[in-house]
């Protein structure tokens, strides 16, 4: 259907799932949630990147508050295999509903912007397809060995979805030899029902044990958001889960709600709190831990890549 010039097309409800929820309102961001609005000469280089090369960012679906200095840099986290998700999170701006079209030329794009960007670390993450056999695995694989052949100086980090009831996918991702291995388990298991209602804790966290298992050398992360509902006790709980899988780095950031349809927030977790927190990960014997109010998966993604690599060459060291 077209429209007369001057009338602007219905748009498609991002989030068809949420529109009858009540509405919870979102409450005033603390000073140190505050950051400036991105604007900058490189910002706006990267945006016009990635538009040229039509790729997906989570830095925008996920509006997160961290894009104007990631892209500043040139750090934008790619989201391949669509801009529709087929899970419907609580916690997670990004467009629900019928899933796109596999694009075939999608990796070589990626590897495009990698190398155009110079990056010497880059995140690619997806949306979920839960509607594909492979829960789009070799996509990840295609998009991995892209990169590796355009820019083989970059390292890779994929931060996958959990491919539940996916055979084989988690094998196929593994095999392609990111350098990181990250998925997020997002909450406490408590809260799994209420915010990641497709999900499974413990399948997230088998998922994470199995990458160690197929390659001990693999460094592995996860990442949980606070604000939501936890308590402490069960913070530690997931810290103690995850170095049971042998998780190498965790990663602790405030939940932030994108709209009124979303989770609700619990609590701002104050500075103070999130460094407690991160001397507990440190203490637990994660190599690295990061955990502030703007702390996400892939902020910052490759400096602690650099610490990640030399606190375990130290602790190889140290016997
Ligand atoms: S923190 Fe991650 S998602 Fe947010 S802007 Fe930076 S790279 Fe993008």
């Amino acid at each position: 259907m077209s429209y007369p010039s001057g009338i602007i097309a219905p748009q498609p409800l991002r989030h068809p799932e949420k529109a009858h929820r009540p509405d919870n309102p979102i409450p005033r961001k603390p000073d140190w949630l505050r950051v400036k609005a991105p604007g900058s000469p490189e910002y706006q280089a990267t945006r016009r990147l990635m538009r040229e090369l039509q790729l997906n960012t989570v830095c925008e679906e996920a509006a997160c508050p961290n894009i104007g200095e990631c892209w500043k840099q040139g750090h934008a986290t790619v989201m391949i295999l669509g801009r529709v998700c087929t899970r419907a999170c609580t916690f997670c701006n990004v467009a629900t509903g019928r899933p796109d079209l596999l694009d075939p030329h999608e990796p070589e794009r990626v590897a495009q912007a990698v190398a155009a960007l110079g990056l010497s670390h880059v995140v690619v993450t997806s949306v979920d397809r839960d509607d594909l056999g492979d829960g789009g695995a070799g996509h990840f694989a295609q998009t991995i060995t892209a990169i590796r052949a355009a820019a083989p100086g970059t390292t890779i980090e994929v931060l996958t979805p959990d491919f539940l009831h996916k055979e084989g996918a988690l094998e196929t991702v593994v095999a392609a030899k990111p350098d990181v291995f990250n998925h997020n388990l997002e909450t406490v298991p408590r809260l799994y029902a209420e915010v990641r209602p497709g999900a499974r804790y413990f399948h997230s966290l088998r998922l994470l044990d199995q990458v160690k298992r197929h390659d001990p050398a693999m460094f592995t992360k996860s990442g949980i958001m606070v604000g939501l509902g936890e308590d402490k006790a069960e913070v530690l709980q997931v810290m103690d889960d995850l170095r049971a899988a042998e998780v190498d780095f965790l990663t602790i950031g405030q939940y932030l709600q994108p709209t009124p349809k979303h989770h609700a927030i619990a609590r701002f977790v104050t500075p103070d709190e999130f460094l407690s927190y991160r001397n507990f990960a440190l203490g637990k014997g994660f190599l690295l831990a990061s955990a502030s109010p703007l702390t996400r998966s892939s902020y910052h993604a490759g400096d602690d890549f650099a610490r990640l690599r030399a606190a375990r060459a130290a602790k190889l060291a140290a016997g």
